[in-house]
């Protein structure tokens, strides 16, 4: 259980498992836990922490202190992201990027934030800065130095404005949603754009997304650039908390969200053109599927069984150094690490690598 703050939530996790300090001698790119995430448009997703304090019932990436499947965290530092960040905006070769932080945990409990922020607005070709969060574990004065460091809009994960409910739905008895809508407010007033992002379990909050699109739309949120709600649908993930219910089809989903927006006259939706989004070039894959590489093993990956490796030889370059996560078994962990072993490559989907050891 969580203890009263959300430094209990952390605390309890650190106790429990490994935190893995990812430094300039770790690639940036080849898995979802930390480092730059490339899908071959103008979004580059950073992900810095897979820590995170709540235990939302619906996680799809099994964050928190009630996850049950993880054996390691991690957290990036600003020294290895900037640099890698700014070869990968190079090579995109457009101005408009979007640096996107999220990842598989909460970034607003990442301890250097505001230097990140501050550091990939200053990277020329980055037009924007935005972040995926759940806000409440920002202070005001966090608030003012992210706006100050140029933290262009925050995508607000928020599910029900009732203080019950919202705590029930985030597994976290300390988390209170009013204390969300103040810092909101000062958000807008600090100049950044706030949407919100709720996600949608049929059943649970139904009544509740109808609330969140009334609150943003009298509060401004989106101050009239972007919808001020973006729906989510749950989608059950293999390896995520599920939530029992009926899952909606997609088709109902967005007849669904066009209701909603003829019945409140509030957009819902926004096209890439709004949100500017678009392809830009992607990075290269340099290793292909049922090659055989050469990895030294460095760490715990962060689902239990599974290895970090780093594949040899490294070019000391972002564009073609990767990671990759082995999959072995927890027994292999004080034969693996530290070693050098052959490895099979099994996926490498938008330059994240998985593994099997031949
Ligand atoms: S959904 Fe986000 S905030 Fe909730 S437990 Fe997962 S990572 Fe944390």
């Amino acid at each position: 259980m969580t203890g009263v703050t959300w430094r209990d939530g952390v605390d309890e996790i650190e106790r429990r498992r490994k935190i893995i300090s990812v430094g300039v001698d770790v690639p940036q790119v080849g898995v979802l836990a930390f480092g730059l995430v490339d899908r071959g448009t103008n979004i580059i997703e950073v992900r810095p922490t897979t820590l995170c304090p709540l235990s939302c019932i619906y996680c799809s990436v099994n964050a928190g202190p009630r996850s049950t499947n993880r054996w390691a965290e991690f957290i990036d530092t600003p020294e290895a992201l900037l640099p890698a960040l700014e070869e990968v905006v190079r090579f995109k070769g457009v101005n408009d990027v979007e640096v996107h932080i999220d990842g598989m945990g909460e970034p607003g409990i990442y301890p250097y934030l505001v230097k990140l922020v501050r550091g990939a607005k200053a990277i020329s070709g980055v037009s924007r800065v935005s972040m995926q969060t759940r806000l409440y574990m920002l202070s005001d004065d966090t608030l003012r130095e992210l706006a100050q460091a140029g933290l262009d809009r925050i995508n607000l994960s928020i599910d029900s404005l009732n203080p019950e409910l919202a705590k029930r739905i985030s597994g976290a008895p300390w988390y209170d949603i009013n204390r969300v809508k103040e810092l909101v407010a000062r958000a807008l007033e600090l100049g950044i754009n706030v949407i919100a992002s709720p996600v949608w379990l049929p059943g649970i909050n139904d009544d509740d997304i109808i609330n969140i699109i009334k609150w943003a739309g009298e509060n401004g949120l989106g101050r009239g650039e972007l919808p001020p709600v973006l729906i989510q649908k749950y989608i059950p993930h293999k390896r995520g908390r599920r939530v029992r219910m009926r899952i909606m089809s997609w088709q109902g989903f967005w007849r669904r969200i066009k209701d909603m927006e003829l019945e409140l006259g509030v957009r819902l939706t926004a096209t890439n053109d709004e949100l500017n989004v678009h392809r830009a070039p992607q990075l290269p894959r340099p290793y292909k599927l049922g090659d055989n590489v050469k990895v030294r093993v460095i760490s715990r990956g962060i689902i239990k069984g599974e290895f970090l490796g780093v594949i040899l030889p490294l070019r000391n370059s972002a564009i073609y150094d990767r990671v990759i996560t082995v999959i072995a078994g927890p027994h292999m962990e004080k034969i693996l690490i530290g070693n050098q072993v052959k490895v099979r490559v099994i996926e490498n989907n938008d330059n994240i690598y998985i593994g099997r050891l031949i």
